[in-house]
């Protein structure tokens, strides 16, 4: 993409910010070194788009992701003979940990996608937070909404669960049933996978939004991406309820 493609350089300061010149030579900075003559700056508080010199995309080419981590890996490198000023080695470790966070949630696509809607504004933990909170001062357990699709699934395959445990119980057998479960978590984990398809969908819609002024065709898109991640993990727990019932 022709926005990694430039130099790490470009994802400059903006001048106005008390930061936005080099501490050793005064040139303007760049979020990591100084484009002039090389040395490592203190970190600033940017997010890790900007930290890469991204926009706020969410398809983008892992090949040309991974070279830039490289390279600027290499340059903020703590060891570096030539950064004889003790501050300066100070800035290489935390730009490189900075970095090293950065790579990591933007080359994995579940990552990324939450750490997009956490910036604008999603708040992904909090939410669940707050519900297992609730759930715990009333003593109830806590429910997550089952998503309209598996609803049926859902019920058949809670019931089988249970008739399972049961079974365990009283040292019963029942290899039809383990094989039925067995089934619909196949079927789970189908759908699991067909997720990340879907989301890809949505980045496609989010990407061509970027600049679009509209509040609300970002907030429809938005959503459409925090209810996928909510069938997710709903899912996903779902599968290690199941796993642990077949264990036990
Ligand atoms: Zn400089």
């Amino acid at each position: 993409m022709a926005n990694l493609e430039s130099n790490t350089s470009s994802s400059l300061i903006m001048p106005g910010d008390a930061t936005a010149t080099c501490w050793s030579c005064g040139t303007m900075r760049a979020v990591h070194f100084c484009s002039a003559c090389g040395k490592v700056q203190p970190p600033v508080p940017v997010d890790y788009f900007t930290f890469f010199a991204l926009p706020r995309k969410l398809n983008l080419d892992a090949a040309v992701l991974e070279r830039e981590f490289y390279e600027l890996s290499r340059k903020l490198h703590p060891d570096l003979c030539a950064r004889a000023d003790k501050r300066e080695q100070e800035w290489s470790l935390e730009q490189s940990s900075l970095l090293n966070d950065a790579y990591r949630t933007l080359k994995d696509p579940i990552k990324r996608t939450e750490y997009l809607l956490r910036l604008e504004g999603v708040e992904l933990e909090e939410q669940s937070k707050t519900a297992t909170e609730k759930a715990r001062a009333t003593g109830e357990i806590k429910k997550q909404v089952v998503p309209p699709d598996l609803l049926e699934e859902v019920f058949e395959l809670n019931m089988q669960l249970e008739e399972l445990r049961m079974q365990k119980k009283l040292g019963e057998d029942d290899p039809a049933l383990v094989e039925e479960i067995g089934k619909h978590k196949l079927e789970l984990e189908k759908k699991y996978e067909a997720l990340l398809q879907e989301l890809k969908t949505y980045w496609v819609e989010w990407d061509q939004l970027l600049d679009d002024a509209a509040e609300e065709n970002r907030r429809k898109i938005r959503d459409k991406m925090v209810d996928l991640l909510n069938r997710r993990s709903y899912i996903r727990n779902l599968v290690r309820d199941v796993n642990e019932a077949l264990e036990n």
